[in-house]
């Protein structure tokens, strides 16, 4: 390395790290060397999965291609996968993806910034759900559920198919209407569609108000609620708390998440649930060159990491790096939470107060597609 010339390695092409590169697009300090390590070549936009599951449009169209972002950015992508942390020593492990060549085993860093959300806890799953690692189609990694998921419409359209989607959270909502809506416009009649809650109700985290209209949208969808906790899974089954035994062609498994396992490793210091500790700037609380935001990182209060928040990380990551002060994320606003219910139909709620409707779902898309189109017009 020149001398002067920090490293910024950037872990994840989350939402927040798209935004880091939009910014080093218009302004990169001419002594910061960044590298995006990242199995894939594209970003996924989550929000915009329904809308490909439905068939409304093709998984590229829900992509940004990161190659002309990084470019545009002028720092470089490494395909591959980080494998363990020594936030001491400052260095990165990596596994290659894809076939990549010539991509370093470790990295050293002055700077990093993690934004590789969260993935299957498999020992958990094998613990509390005996062969769903096995026979569920899981949601995440995403790129590998938009990869299979082509084989389930190709099922649906040779026989009815029985759909359960494992987990109610704002995902497992969403992606049990978008599958309902895209099998019943484009496979045989006569498929059946479940969401199986746990022990509780759909949606714990949502607004009351939010949850009665998922509820109402449910029913009217015709989509079976089993508030009843999966402990099983076998070829063709779900097995539930009760005892009860539903016959399930496609098992769609939305929980079980946590942040990777070598974190615990990291020295970072970390949560409960194994995510990083990171104050109101994003900065980890044990090691100050390090950030973390999205799903992988918590603050100390228990406030989740923040997908949304790329503008404040990419200001301090540059702060940081030129030794200026940095920015606290806004306090607590509250934001418009956004819901599809398949295409055509989305609640908005902000705190207590919700809406629904076909404008609301337009407004929806035209944020998701929004976001993406913004990050893939830096294209230089
Ligand atoms: C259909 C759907 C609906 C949702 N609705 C809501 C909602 O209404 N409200 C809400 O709050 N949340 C919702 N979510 C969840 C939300 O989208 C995620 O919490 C959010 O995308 C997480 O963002 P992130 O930046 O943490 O990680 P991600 O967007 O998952 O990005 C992680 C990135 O890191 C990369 N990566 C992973 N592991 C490694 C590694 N070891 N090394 C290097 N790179 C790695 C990945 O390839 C990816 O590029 C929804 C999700 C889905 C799928």
């Amino acid at each position: 390395m020149h001398h002067g010339i920090k490293k910024l390695v950037l872990l994840g092409a989350g939402q927040a790290h798209l935004q880091v590169l939009a910014r080093l697009a218009r302004h990169h300090p001419g002594n910061l060397d960044v590298i995006l390590l990242t199995p894939f070549p594209h970003h996924t936009g989550h929000g915009c999965l329904p809308g490909f599951v439905t068939g409304q449009h093709t998984a590229d169209e829900g992509r940004v291609a990161l190659e002309p972002l990084v470019r545009a950015a002028r720092a470089r992508w490494l395909q591959g996968r980080c494998t363990g942390l020594d936030a001491t020593a400052q260095q990165v492990q990596i596994t290659p993806t894809g076939g990549a060549q010539g991509v370093p085993t470790t990295l050293g860093y002055d700077l990093l910034s993690i934004d590789i959300g969260t993935q299957p806890d498999r020992p958990w799953l094998d613990a509390t759900m005996p062969g769903a690692t096995h026979h569920a189609l899981h949601l995440h990694p995403v790129e590998a559920f938009i990869a299979l998921w082509p084989q389930v419409m190709a099922m649906a359209q040779k026989q009815a198919v029985s759909l359960a989607v494992v987990g109610a959270g704002a995902d497992g909502i969403e992606l049990v209407f978008a599958a309902a809506q895209g099998i019943r416009e484009h496979g045989l009649p006569g498929s059946r569609f479940t969401l199986i809650s746990g022990g509780e109700d759909i949606g714990p985290d949502l607004p009351a108000g939010v949850r009665q209209r998922v509820l109402a949208q449910l029913r009217h969808q015709g989509i079976t609620v089993l508030r009843e906790a999966c402990v099983g899974m076998s070829e063709g089954e779900v097995l539930l708390g009760n005892g009860a035994r539903l016959a399930c062609d496609v098992p769609l498994l939305t929980m079980g998440m946590r942040p990777a396992a070598w974190l615990q490793g990291s020295g970072l210091a970390l949560n409960d649930t194994g995510q990083v500790l990171v104050g109101p700037q994003l900065q980890s609380t044990s090691h100050a060159q390090v950030f973390a935001t999205g799903g992988v990182s918590a603050q100390l209060d228990g406030t989740p990491g923040d997908m949304h928040a790329g503008t404040v990380l990419a200001y301090n990551l540059l702060a940081a790096h030129e030794g200026a002060p940095l920015r606290t994320l806004p306090s607590k606003r509250q934001r418009v939470a956004l819901l599809a219910c398949g295409t055509g139909h989305a609640i908005a709620s902000w705190g207590p107060l919700c809406v629904g409707g076909r404008w609301v779902w337009e407004w929806k898309d035209r944020i998701d597609r929004g976001f993406l189109e913004l990050h893939r017009v830096t294209r230089g």
